[in-house]
């Protein structure tokens, strides 16, 4: 049956033939979205043998539509966005210091896409700078929408600064130094429990064994202190049957997990970053506030020796946005030579959130086989001393190694 996906409470419907966007995006975009839909077509001829396939529909975004109507996201890609409710995305430019506003940004808030997602597993044949970087297998969900990213902030020689710092002074008595920049950090409840929600879920729907929540509520107490109580309710509250928290799990079953729940734990920040360097194997789903998801993202991807390579989602509860976790790099465009990894990876997320595991699955053993083979692309042809691949030829040999 052909369609568009559907979302009801959390739960997305998937036709066998959906209808999907896909935007090939700007610089090395084109390249790599080529390679990356064919990967993805292959992936699931392979797994169902024809019974499913994408329908993908083009969206004009970025450099492209800006051409043709003079806008980067126009009304009609906008219109798209909120019928099809999914897309496959390549990278889009954003001009730094002025111009127009982040593409990524404006459709994120269109489809309020509050959970970043970003798996990191390491893929034999990277260069990781860890002695054990096969137990490095993680996904972190980063709240999206909340936290110092909201903006509200003001310089230090704002003229409208003093009146927030008197009316601190005067009604809550706390004093701030007259040469201080001013920042407000909010983070909600209601954005706090969403994206708990949809991380847990995540780790029951796919057998994962854990989700760390990472704060600094130590310190923050009211705002990443927070974060950490309401995602533990959250835990409690609406998976009690699935769930098992680090002191049940030392009060009511000694230490020993039982089988089929998932451990529901906290860490400091801090200590996440040395935790996830030292025993990369105990952390599974990291459920993080905004910018501490940001840091451990990166964080995360240095482990397996290449960020380049990952891709990324941009969930919510009415639709979904996959990219690879790098940029238009100019440079490289047009010259089939840009590593479409990242795009593909992101094509692997999206077919776990369609539900079509067993073409995840398919994408992720052909990546895996063309590296155990050396057959890469010049970025990491030339730390494991090959002849690289073009950007071409290694998405040919993945769709070839899948028949
Ligand atoms: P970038 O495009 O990620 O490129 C930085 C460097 O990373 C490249 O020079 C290259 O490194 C390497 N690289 C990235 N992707 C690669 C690939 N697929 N294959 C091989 N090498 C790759 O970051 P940027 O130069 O900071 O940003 C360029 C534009 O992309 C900006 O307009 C930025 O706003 C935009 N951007 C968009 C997104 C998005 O759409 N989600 C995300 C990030 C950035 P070497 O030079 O070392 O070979």
């Amino acid at each position: 049956m052909e369609g568009n996906i559907t979302f009801e409470n959390w739960k997305w419907s998937v036709p066998d033939s959906p209808r999907i966007l896909f935007a090939y995006g700007d610089g090395i975009g084109p390249e790599i979205m080529a390679v990356a839909k064919n990967v993805v077509d292959a992936a699931a001829e392979k797994a169902y043998k024809g019974s499913k396939h994408i329908e993908w529909v083009e969206l004009l975004l970025g450099e492209k539509a800006e051409k043709e109507s003079g806008s980067g996201l126009p009304d009609t890609a906008k219109e798209a966005l909120k019928d099809y409710k999914v897309l496959f995305k390549g990278p889009l430019t954003t001009p730094v210091g002025g111009g127009f506003r982040s593409l990524n940004v404006s459709i994120r808030m269109l489809l309020d896409l509050y959970a970043n997602i970003r798996p990191v597993k390491y893929i034999e044949g990277l260069d990781s700078p860890l002695k054990r970087p096969q137990d490095v297998d993680m996904v972190i969900f980063r709240e999206n929408t909340d936290d110092i990213y909201t903006g509200i902030e003001w310089k230090y020689d704002d003229p409208e600064l003093p009146k927030l710092k008197s009316f601190l002074e005067s009604d809550m008595r706390i004093k701030v130094d007259n040469d201080a920049g001013v920042g407000i950090k909010p983070i909600s409840k209601s954005k706090t429990e969403r994206i708990a929600r949809m991380a847990i879920k995540y780790a029951i729907d796919n057998n994962r064994k854990s989700v760390t929540i990472m704060h600094k509520g130590n310190i923050m107490k009211y705002t990443e202190g927070a974060f950490r109580d309401w995602a533990y309710n959250v835990a409690v509250a609406e998976f009690r049957d699935r769930v098992v928290t680090e002191d049940e799990l030392s009060a009511k079953y000694n230490g020993v997990m039982p089988s089929g729940k998932i451990l529901i734990n906290d860490r400091i920040a801090d200590n996440m970053f040395q935790q996830i360097v030292t025993k990369p194997s105990l952390y599974d789903v990291i459920l993080a506030p905004n910018l501490n998801g940001d840091y451990i993202s990166d964080a995360a991807g240095a482990l397996i020796g290449d960020i380049g390579v990952l891709g990324s989602a941009n969930v919510g509860d009415n639709g979904g946005m996959f990219e690879a976790s790098h940029g238009t790099a100019p440079k490289y465009a047009g010259k089939n030579v840009a590593n479409p990894m990242g795009m593909i990876k992101a094509g692997e997320l999206m077919l776990t959130f369609l539900g079509w595991k067993e073409a995840a699955e398919a994408v992720a053993n052909a990546v895996g086989t063309a590296m155990k083979s050396k057959k890469v692309t010049s970025d990491i042809a030339r730390f494991v001393g090959v002849e690289p691949l073009g950007t071409k030829e290694f998405g040919e040999f993945l769709v070839s190694s899948m028949k």
